[in-house]
């Protein structure tokens, strides 16, 4: 089977991350077409997956427009859809892997004739969305895609609500492959050294530095804990967030935390990052639709504690392989920080066990296996 993917992305977040392994058993019959330039584009070339950036003009329409701003980006994306038609004539399949690549792609399979898959790995609900562009991506999902993957049961359960139309929906989780999260105790002592952590309690956090993702709820915990647990918060601030960052060292300046707090961009190093840490926080403040490094960190080694919401329920039972706070209560993260601080050996068993688990469940091979079946069974039939 022949797919043209489709992702507005130029930097690689978690949506695209996954997408790599997605496109990778398929990169000798398929394309991945960009809407923006960027890493991540170099990122698909290093996985030797064929990529061309579509267009370089950065489309208008953002998570919180208006119908007014949707309207008027029509025509910045008629182009672009006459790109992605004539592409599309070579493959057998559209899979849009992005909001703006299920407009782009959902009009452009029905002039092209091709079957259109969409997945989902955003929670669509008025918490991250305008009711405009909610309406958008539910009425042409409904009406165009044949498929929609959708990265957690939160997500499925969000597009239905929402008024998505539940038959097309399957679940199916982002796969990782285990063995790219072990890493050499001598690196990360070396590592941890260089980044002036001997002694501390590091915590870690990682992803784009957003109100959404609650850095400042990390923040506001760690000042409740004492004067070894030290923060590492690994990420940037990916969609024009700088607002945010400029709070968040006011916020670390009046709690007197500036010697606690190491800001250290985004890395391609996350799994030696992760396991120099004591611990991995999740603290995002609205549901997370998968929650990648909560996986991730699992796969380190490491334990892990989640904000109870969303996809992160799916992934950590607390006090089995990881453990759940209230979102927005860094008091309870406190709590939580201070009793690993202590339970060492109880800690340690928890991650363990996390990892062992996590490594058959995420296993990126089998969650390819259930992808390649899903689309065989869907479209294979027509094409093959
Ligand atoms: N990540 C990264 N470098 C960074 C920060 C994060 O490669 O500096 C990765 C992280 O390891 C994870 C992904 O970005 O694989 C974020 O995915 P997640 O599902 O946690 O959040 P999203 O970005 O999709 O909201």
């Amino acid at each position: 089977m022949k797919i043209l993917f489709l992702d507005q992305s130029g930097k690689p977040g978690g949506a695209e991350l996954c997408l790599i392994d997605i496109a990778k058993p398929y990169r000798d019959r398929s394309l991945v077409c960009l809407f923006a330039d960027g890493s991540f584009k170099t990122l698909l070339q290093q996985h030797q997956i064929p990529v061309e950036v579509l267009t370089h003009q950065s489309i208008a329409v953002r998570k919180h427009s208006s119908l007014f701003q949707a309207f008027s980006s029509l025509g910045q994306l008629t182009p672009l859809i006459a790109k992605v038609v004539q592409k599309a004539m070579a493959y057998d399949v559209i899979y849009a892997n992005t909001q703006k690549a299920l407009v782009v792609g959902a009009i452009a399979s029905l002039i092209a004739r091709r079957p259109l898959v969409y997945h989902l790995h955003d929670i669509l609900s008025s918490e991250h969305f305008s009711q405009t562009n909610l309406r958008v991506a539910i009425n042409l999902a409904n009406r165009c895609a044949a498929l929609v993957i959708a990265n957690s049961h939160a997500s499925q359960q969000a597009f239905i609500q929402a008024g998505g139309r539940p038959e097309l929906t399957r679940v199916i989780y982002n796969g990782f492959d285990p063995k790219l999260y072990q890493t050499c105790a001598s690196d990360i002592t070396k590592l941890r050294q260089h980044l002036g952590l001997e002694g501390k309690f590091v915590v870690g956090q990682f992803s784009r530095l957003s109100p959404w993702k609650g850095q400042h709820i990390l923040i506001d915990a760690i000042a409740q804990c004492p004067e070894k647990v030290t923060v590492m918060l690994v990420g940037d601030a990916l969609f024009g967030e700088q607002d945010y960052v400029k709070q968040l060292h006011q916020q670390i300046t009046q709690l007197n935390l500036q010697h606690r707090v190491k800001f250290l961009g985004f890395r391609s190093d996350i799994p030696q990052l992760m396991t120099a840490c004591n611990l991995v926080a999740h603290t995002s403040i609205a549901p997370e639709p998968f929650g990648r490094v909560i996986v991730e960190a699992m796969l380190c080694g490491k334990p892990v504690v989640a904000a109870k919401a969303g996809g992160a329920v799916e992934l950590v039972e607390h006090g089995v392989n990881g453990f759940l706070t209230t979102p927005q209560a860094p008091q309870e993260l406190a709590q939580i920080i201070n009793s690993c601080l202590q339970e060492t050996a109880k800690t340690t068993t928890l991650a363990n066990h996390a990892r062992d688990m996590a490594s058959q469940r995420f296993d990126v091979t089998i969650i390819n296996q259930q992808i390649a079946q899903l689309l065989s069974s869907k479209f294979e039939s027509n094409y093959c």
